[in-house]
């Protein structure tokens, strides 16, 4: 009962701080039953309590509510409940959720494109509905018939699992059957007009010679279409739409063209090729689809899919917007990236440079990390921009704890410890926190009587003569000679504040770490990395994480992050 009591005071005492001194009893009422649901059935009993505390507080100067109020701080306001994503609209309109992810296989996935695949593969599961993986590759141009495959990796190594997978390039039939329907019923026409000279009519909402021509014409024009004797260029199917519509690039737009490139699926057997919005439209139509997830620059593709449906007279699907989610300075483009392949100037798809998923697979980053972040992006419709800080610190979060350590030292210099202890090893956990990982033996080099380490030059610049300093887990030892080989004498074996340096020394390991810029570090590591295996995600301590990219011939590993 004291507890209610104070309840109640924190809560009248902030109400009547923000009301004048005086608190409203409905008010405070209402939020203790909001905190207290076990209350709800004593609400009378409550209530007088509350009016018992109100007419005191009330009663207060305002010096003395705000001592009060210091005294028992301030209410808790109930937080806004952040539990994941919001709830798919329309849900009751289906009787199941279908969702898709309908990549074009031009190029490799990045970050950006994998969120549209996530949120619809993870609202179909939610609803327990259907998720669909469709290939848009309409355009024989550029269709790469290697992405296909790739681009399946990424989504398995994501995670998602799909129900259905088409390829457009299988369905063209079916496109031509929709085309030819609309052309017979003069909502579609085949326009021959100069690009330029379209352009011009369009652009002040008059319509083109084409236009009004007999569906005859248009039908002879299309089967010529078909048949490969119109080239590219010359001939475009246009969807008749508002003339007068405030957004020229909606009115008539176009829908099949004629290609005469081969199709790295489909060969030669079409040279009629339909553009995105209208394949895209079909299929969405076709297959089901409830909900369209994807960034809001669709959003001029959905006004002009409206029009098509509206001709055929379907439902166009509830469309759930996000906004774009940039990340300043990485290469996004799918044609860049493609170019700068080609040129050589990246050396693949999981070049390090880039943010594609090959590429942060590669750097070590595990599919949870990036699941969780763009989970946690989610739907926002506001623009927002991911920094690679972002990244590294949701991915730090997953490795951390999976991660065996091990000691590496980058451009190594020689060190000889005299005087030391004739110790044979050193033992060390693999893991920090997970004594049940077992542990790694460092063996220690001797030459003579002296003790042979190598130590990271990074570190050593920062090292005077006379200072010194800790060989990590190992022993202090003082520096007496900073030449090309430093020269230390040992000083004792227990933990003391000074400086911590990593060392290897007996039996080291080269080893080349690709970093984030694709330029290469030498360096050395303890001889327990020659266990490892490509793939594995260890971290070199005070290094960073790194994935072991290959063990021969000689151990490469790539840089993640911190
Ligand atoms: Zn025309």
């Amino acid at each position: 009962m004291e507890d209610i009591r104070r309840e109640a005071l924190r809560w009248a005492l902030t109400n009547a701080l923000e009301h004048k001194g005086q608190a409203n009893a409905n008010a405070v009422l209402g939020k203790l039953v909001a905190e207290l649901p076990e209350w709800r059935s004593k609400i009378s009993e409550l209530s007088e309590i509350v009016e018992q505390v109100i007419a005191e507080v009330n009663a207060w100067p305002r010096e003395e509510q705000l001592f009060q109020s210091m005294k028992v701080g301030p209410a808790k306001r109930p937080k806004p409940e952040r539990r994941g994503l919001p709830d798919l609209p329309d849900i009751d309109k289906y009787p199941m959720v279908i969702t898709r992810f309908a990549p074009n296989p031009n190029g490799p996935l990045h970050i950006g494109h994998v969120r549209a695949a996530l949120l619809s593969h993870e609202y179909a599961r939610r609803y327990k509905g259907k998720f669909i993986l469709r290939f848009e590759d309409t355009n024989p141009e550029n269709t790469l018939l290697e992405m296909y495959e790739l681009i399946k990796r990424d989504l398995r190594w994501l995670g998602l699992s799909w129900d259905e997978e088409h390829a457009q390039s299988d369905r063209l039939e079916l496109y031509y059957s929709y085309a030819e329907r609309l052309i017979k019923e003069g909502k579609v026409y085949v326009c021959t007009c100069e690009v330029e000279e379209f352009r011009k009519l369009r652009d002040c909402g008059a319509s083109c010679p084409c236009r009004e021509l007999p569906a005859e014409e248009h039908l002879s024009r299309w089967e010529q279409m078909l048949a490969g004797d119109i080239a590219k260029g010359e001939a475009v199917v246009r969807i008749k739409t508002d003339l007068k519509h405030p957004n020229p690039a909606v009115r008539d737009w176009p829908a099949l063209r004629s290609v005469m490139k081969p199709h790295p699926r489909a060969g030669e057997r079409y040279s009629a090729w339909p553009l995105y919005n209208f394949s895209a439209a079909i299929d969405d139509h076709e297959m089901g689809i409830t909900h369209v997830i994807r960034g809001k620059e669709h959003e001029v593709n959905e006004e002009r899919q409206r029009f098509l449906y509206d001709h055929f007279g379907w439902r166009y699907p509830t469309a759930v917007q996000y906004g774009r989610l940039a990340m300043p300075g990485v290469v996004l483009s799918k044609t860049q990236t493609m170019r700068a392949i080609k040129s050589g100037e990246l050396a693949g798809h999981d070049d390090v440079r880039l943010a594609t998923i090959a590429a942060l697979r590669r750097r070590g980053f595990v599919p949870e990390a990036i699941k969780q972040l763009i989970l946690d992006v989610g739907l926002t419709p506001v623009d927002s921009s991911l920094s690679w800080e972002t990244l590294y610190a949701y991915n730090r979060k997953f490795v951390d704890d999976l991660a065996n350590r091990y000691f590496f030292v980058a451009n190594p210099v020689k060190l000889l410890v005299r005087g030391a202890p004739r110790l044979k090893e050193a033992r060390l956990r693999l893991h920090p926190s997970r004594p049940e990982s077992g542990e790694r033996i460092l063996p220690l080099e001797w030459d003579g009587d002296a003790l042979v380490f190598h130590l990271s030059n990074e570190d050593v610049a920062g090292l005077k003569e006379g200072q010194l300093f800790r060989l990590k887990d190992l022993m202090n030892v003082k520096l007496t000679a900073k030449r090309r080989v430093l020269e230390a004498e040992f000083h004792s074996l227990e933990v003391a504040e000074v400086p911590k340096l990593h060392w290897v020394s007996g039996g080291a390991v080269e080893v080349d770490v690709i970093k984030p810029d694709n330029t290469t570090a030498r360096g050395l590591a303890e001889p327990a990395v020659s266990e490892l295996q490509p793939g594995m995600i260890v971290q070199f301590e005070r290094y960073g994480f790194v994935r072991v990219d290959a063990v021969r011939p000689k151990l490469v590993v790539v840089y993640g992050h911190r």
